[in-house]
């Protein structure tokens, strides 16, 4: 069941108004350090993160390319290290998915992992979600690079198309049950866990 409560919570935590994105100078100065010479983008690449009204930006070491909640996004600290067209993709793919939560609120997602549904109705929601986010990553990240006439090849291919509907099923099972285990009644929780184990404890 959707909470009227939850809902105004998730919609209150976004950027209001001129607020910047916390974070996001540190962000692109790490971003600067290890792609110095794609400089060009990088106005480019801080406007679209601006204008999602994503609250937060950092990277962290994680295992996941990227993970988006209501309040913060985080990058995986391994893209640094990889080339920029793949950066770029990661960046934009969860930017894409911070543009869904100021649309339609974190909640919108959440009957994935919340609501009674049949398995091929799971997968088939959090696959479009997903390739959504990849279409999105995919023409934004051409159109920057372009522009700031570089020339390194975008992904082109979408990480979404490779990954199995047995993968994605296994992904939401597992969420559920430890929703359940853990006593997790939102998805602003849930998310919350999914974060929480895949984060490297040092
Ligand atoms: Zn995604």
């Amino acid at each position: 069941m959707m909470h009227f409560e939850t809902m105004l919570l998730s919609l209150e935590m976004r950027l209001q108004g001129d607020e910047q994105t916390r974070g996001l100078d540190v962000f692109m100065n790490q971003l600067n350090n290890a792609f110095h010479d794609k400089w060009r983008s990088f106005a480019a690449l801080r406007k679209i993160i601006l204008e999602s009204k994503c609250p937060e930006i950092r990277f962290e070491n994680i295992r996941a390319l990227g993970i988006s909640m209501g309040d913060k996004c985080i990058i995986s600290d391994g893209v640094l290290r990889s080339s920029f067209a793949h950066a770029v993709y990661v960046i934009l793919h969860e930017i894409a998915h911070q543009m869904q939560y100021t649309k339609y609120g974190e909640e919108f997602a959440a009957a994935i992992f919340m609501n009674e549904m049949a398995d091929d109705q799971m997968i088939q929601m959090l696959k479009k979600i997903e390739l959504t986010a990849d279409r999105y990553a995919i023409a934004k990240g051409k159109q920057v690079l372009r522009n700031a006439n570089i020339k390194d090849l975008p992904v082109t291919r979408s990480h979404y198309k490779s990954v199995d509907d047995a993968m994605l099923l296994h992904h939401i099972k597992n969420v559920r049950e430890n929703a359940k285990k853990h006593n997790l009644n939102t998805i602003m929780d849930i998310n919350e866990w999914i974060y929480n184990s895949i984060r490297s404890k040092l």
